[in-house]
């Protein structure tokens, strides 16, 4: 029989997937400069100069039974090394090779470790706005996902909300800093406060109680905003990273997952690990691209555009009278919808050729999406269109 709930997720597809691709088919109606296409977060600027070189070196180096073969299922011994390292010099942590797993991409660590930290039953907070797949990772792993509010003035964590939301069945806390879709960066203030919570209630529940720090956007930040480290904060996390954002190379599908040795049941948790990637078919990262992001590790494209975007379309939205928490990171502005169903708020904006994503796929009804991931330009031209709605609700 067909799985009926994968037909479901299958069938009703991503709304932003679903939006981009109406924006595809609008600009070979009427031209891609007519259509303001904000839906996907897809990297605009090109990675920079050492993947090229890398690539090129490795393609003429490297015998082609290693270039094509199959790697270690948890990616090369020496890869691993370089990331532990690379994670020890920049933070002060202790990681060994033997607690790094190399993914395809962030998508299939958050997949592994759903699947191997959630028993059936067992709930995984997030904090609302989310990214939109947390949800089918949890329930593809048998949990329940339960969306814990943030502070709606400022998207940081409201203490107290997770308090309420916390339970004996609560295995897992997802979260995400940079944060997809508002942009905002958890302060180090709020972190230690959850981490002594979390501790509290491991301590009363008798079962850790796990985090995933889900970090693609980490190099993603504007001024001199601070993203503290939550595995030196909260010692069960789990950090999960993707090179697709920081070398503009979402296409490559390469990531990794890190277990610091101090986590409560590291063995059982180091073979969970290995098992969901065994079962999930999460195995053996490209071989190309494991090297290639070992030897990138601390470059960067140049994400200077993704801050000018920031600031250039903050200020001018401000100026027409969105509302809007200010992002510090990531390339995503989530500004409230004009009027109460933010369905109905983008449907408008599509009939002025402006592609923005509600933010009910987020879990938060009630604001829209703007990925700024696109050139200045753009967003430049887009300006009058952003004017013309704002004017058509006053
Ligand atoms: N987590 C967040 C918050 C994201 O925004 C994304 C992608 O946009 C991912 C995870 C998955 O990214 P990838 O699998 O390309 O690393």
């Amino acid at each position: 029989m067909i799985a009926k709930r994968l037909i479901e997720w299958g069938s009703s597809g991503s709304t932003i997937r679903e939006i981009a691709a109406y924006g595809e088919a609008r600009a070979a109606q009427i031209g891609a400069e007519n259509v303001f296409n904000f839906t996907i977060g897809s990297p605009s600027v090109d990675p920079p100069p050492c993947v090229y070189e890398s690539v090129e070196r490795l393609m003429r180096t490297l015998p082609p039974t290693q270039l094509h073969a199959y790697a270690p299922a948890p990616g090369y011994e020496s890869v691993r090394q370089k990331m532990a390292e690379h994670l020890n010099r920049s933070f002060g942590a202790a990681y060994r090779s033997q607690d790094i797993y190399m993914t395809d991409g962030a998508s299939s660590a958050l997949a592994i470790l759903t699947h191997a930290l959630l028993g059936p039953g067992e709930e995984a907070l997030t904090l609302t706005p989310y990214f939109t797949e947390y949800k089918l990772y949890v329930e593809a792993a048998g949990g329940t996902l339960r969306e814990v509010p943030s502070d709606p003035e400022t998207f940081q964590i409201d203490l107290g909300a997770v308090e309420r939301a916390l339970s004996p069945k609560t295995a897992l806390m997802i979260l995400n800093s940079p944060n997809n879709p508002s942009g905002v960066v958890l302060s180090r203030e709020s972190l230690t406060a959850l981490g002594r919570l979390l501790e509290e209630r491991s301590r009363i529940y008798g079962h850790p109680i796990y985090v995933i720090a889900d970090e693609p956007y980490r190099e993603l930040v504007y001024g001199d905003v601070e993203v503290p480290f939550l595995p030196l904060i909260y010692r069960d996390t789990i950090y999960c990273y993707s090179f697709s954002k920081s070398l503009s190379i979402p296409g490559e599908r390469v990531g990794f997952l890190a277990l610091p040795p101090t986590l409560t049941d590291y063995e059982n948790v180091h073979a969970a690990v290995y098992g969901a990637g065994r079962a999930l078919g999460y195995i053996c990262v490209s071989p190309l691209f494991q090297l290639v992001a070992a030897e990138c590790l601390g470059k960067t494209a140049d994400l200077s555009v993704y801050e000018k975007n920031r600031n250039l379309l903050y200020g001018a939205l401000q100026g027409m009278g969105y509302q809007c928490v200010r992002p510090d990171g990531a390339f995503y502005l989530f500004i409230r919808a004009m009027e109460q169903d933010a369905k109905a708020f983008c449907r408008r904006a599509m009939e002025m050729d402006l592609l923005m994503v509600p933010g009910d796929d987020f879990g938060c009804p009630g604001y829209a999406r703007i990925a700024y991931c696109v050139t200045t330009e753009q967003i430049q031209r887009s300006l009058p269109v952003f004017e013309k709605l704002a004017r058509s609700y006053r």
